[in-house]
């Protein structure tokens, strides 16, 4: 608009100085008719471009603040990822970034400015430098291991000459002031790093925001650094943000935190181990929870189940204020590292492996003492990136965990696509696997491939240390020998000698009902009780208040969890449980009565099956089993379960 009705004024007003004739009066008269029309239309077309946006936004809004109303009146519980256990109760306060944190106003600079520019980037380091290095003094003695680690991995990015090269390349090339080229170099950074997700380098992502946000916060207030807003917090402050940083946790009031509940954020992020080793219940992949909940909002904060209850009512405060009564930490992981194997009171040793979803998480299998990697969720590589992972790309994050958990078995789980777990890459309108709904191994069956080329990176890792392979999802044996025979040619193509063992995951109905004919042909099973409780019980797995380990207590699953576990044992193959049931103290109490003898579960969650384990004998969790075969009600379940852990320290 800016250039069209000037460029029509010029060339109207040309023309009438060079052809004053009548002819031109009525071509210039039509022109800025013409002018004037095009003028009104794009005016018009701008005005309900923005009154469409303002009403889209309203929308948004509306609907936002009726989801909050709706999540307040009925004190809903949402479902998320537990990443620190422990029970709180506290008051919400939302901690967002300021919006415009990495939007530095574009102020160019002349060239004469460009030392004094450079000059307050460097004195803006030295001083975050000098704060690191005075925090890192200031609490030495009462500073868990891994905050110091988080400072030392701080400090060294703090003083990474190339990275703040390139910030004064900005300033000295762009003429730009310190602040925009610090910003720039930050988001860069920070957004490579995120879509490296199959590097297992997206958690440092929030360590570079969090160092270029000191050294911003720093030179936006000339070289001093501003009292941070969260050193002094009201009395239990549950902190909720969408992805807090890690200096967010370090630096808040430790007296009053009492919880952390985030959007996004894995258990391998320093916010999740800092909250760990602060004993700090920590919730994450509680979906748009800054939206959901307000400052000032009461909310209950459940770590083991990874789940809060906003605005709960007397009936869920009075329970879990009882709960919190008995609950009593589990030992920390540094602590049990001492301890001797897992084993039930009268000694039977139970095995306890980690559910992984990427290469970085192998370092908790050390952490919390666990035998190797029971289900490593692969499809996580394929997941938020913008074609499938190459094959050097898999090899990679394959054969790094076995080399990094060598000797300790890894059981890599092949590509578990489909359902919710839909890839960026793919495409409903060509892909037949999700037109037609399909999920775990008929998904991969169905891109061959795909998963041919998943194989060949697994069996050629497998050739260094224990790697073992899983198919999701089997629904019974013609599935399972297709993906058997696609795995013997790729062999036979690569000329492996290895072959690793093979399992299949047993998480449908229709694999409970083949049991019998699927023990015969792999060398393992591994129970999904998450999907198997919701296809058996019909329920929606995505519900924010989905019933999650619960439902592995109504009697129909454990009915169909107990005829796999004595198919295997009769057949003499590995059994292993790998659903959450695994990591919940109810569960464990169940599957080892039931026969159950290797767990593979969150790593946070080893701590406690441990103590369980330890304060009950076989013979007290095989009568409990015994007593849940035969009532009718989940009620029931839970009842027998909950009265044979009464009196442990659970
Ligand atoms: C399960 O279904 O129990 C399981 C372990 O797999 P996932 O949770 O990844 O679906
Ligand atoms: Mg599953």
């Amino acid at each position: 608009m800016a250039i069209t009705l000037p460029v029509l004024r010029i060339g109207y007003e040309v023309s009438w100085e060079i052809y004053p004739s009548l002819a031109i009066v009525s071509i210039n008269a039509l022109v800025e008719i013409a002018a004037m029309v095009l003028y009104a239309y794009l005016v018009g077309r701008t005005s309900a471009q923005t009154r469409d946006l303002q009403k889209r936004v309203a929308t948004k809004e509306l609907e936002i603040s009726r989801l909050r109303t709706f999540a307040k009146n009925t004190s809903a519980t949402l479902q998320g990822r537990g990443l620190s256990p422990g029970l709180a109760e506290g008051v919400v306060l939302i901690h967002l970034p300021p919006e415009n944190e990495w939007t530095s106003s574009h102020q160019a600079i002349a060239q004469d400015d460009v030392k004094a520019e450079i000059t307050r980037l460097e004195r803006a380091l030295a001083a975050t430098i000098r704060e690191l290095d005075n925090t890192q003094k200031q609490f030495a003695t009462d500073m868990a291991a891994a905050e110091s680690a988080l400072l030392d991995v701080q400090l060294v990015m703090l003083n990474d000459v190339g990275f703040w090269g390139k910030c004064k390349r900005r300033v000295r090339e762009d003429l730009i002031k310190a602040e925009q080229a610090i910003a720039e170099e930050v988001r860069e950074m920070a957004t490579m790093l995120e879509e490296l997700e199959q590097d297992s380098m997206r958690e440092r992502s929030a360590d570079i925001r969090d160092v270029g946000r000191r050294v911003l916060r720093s030179i936006r207030t000339s070289g001093e650094v501003p009292p941070n807003p969260l050193l002094s917090l009201p009395s239990n402050t549950i902190l909720v943000g969408k992805d807090l940083l890690p200096s967010d946790v370090m630096q808040s009031d430790r007296a009053n935190l009492v919880a952390l509940v985030t959007e996004c954020g894995g258990p391998a992020s320093h916010v999740a181990i800092l909250a760990r080793s602060r004993n700090i219940p920590a919730v994450s992949d509680i979906k748009n929870a800054s939206l959901l909940m307000a400052t000032g909002d009461r909310l209950l904060v459940d770590g083991e189940a990874g789940s809060v209850t906003v605005a709960p009512n007397k009936v869920q405060v009075a329970s879990f204020a009882a709960r919190r009564g008995q609950y009593i930490a589990p030992e920390s992981a540094a602590a049990q590292r001492q301890a001797q194997k897992t084993a039930t009171k009268d000694g039977v040793h139970i095995e306890l492996y980690a559910n992984i979803g990427r290469t970085d998480e192998a370092h908790l299998v050390l952490e919390y003492q666990l035998e190797g990697v029971g289900l490593y969720r692969s499809e996580f590589l394929f997941l938020g990136v913008e074609r499938p992972p190459d094959l050097e790309t898999q090899f990679a994050a394959y054969s790094a965990v076995a080399r990094i958990l060598d000797p300790c078995p890894v059981v890599i789980r092949t590509m578990d696509l489909g359902g919710e777990k839909i890839p960026r890459f793919a495409r409903p309108e060509n892909d037949l696997a999700l037109r037609t709904g399909r999920r775990g191994l008929a998904y991969a069956l169905a891109e061959r491939k795909m998963f041919r080329t998943q194989l060949q990176a697994i069996l050629r890792a497998a050739q260094g240390g224990d790697l073992r392979i899983m198919f999701p999802m089997v629904i019974g044996v013609a599935d399972l020998m297709e993906a058997r025979h696609l795995l013997d040619e790729v062999m036979e193509t690569e000329q492996l000698a290895k072959r690793p063992s093979i399992g299949a995951m047993i998480e449908t109905p229709a694999a409970v009902l083949h049991i019998q004919e699927i023990v015969k042909r792999v060398d393992f099973v591994s129970i999904g009780t998450n999907d198997l409780a919701h296809f058996i019980l019909a329920t929606d797995r995505q519900s924010q208040e989905s019933p999650g380990v619960l439902s592995f207590l109504h009697p129909g699953v454990l009915r169909a969890t107990d005829q796999v576990v004595q198919a295997a044992l009769k057949q003499g193959v590995g059994l292993t449980v790998c659903g959450e049931a695994a990591g919940n103290p109810e569960g464990v109490c169940l599957l080892v009565g039931m026969g159950v003898r290797v767990l593979s579960m969150d790593p946070f969650r080893a701590a406690r099956v441990r103590q369980v384990l330890h304060q009950l004998t076989l013979e007290q969790m095989e009568t409990a089993f015994r007593d849940a075969l035969g009532v009718t009600t989940p009620e029931d379940v839970r009842q027998i379960a909950a009265s044979a852990l009464c009196g442990t320290e659970v």
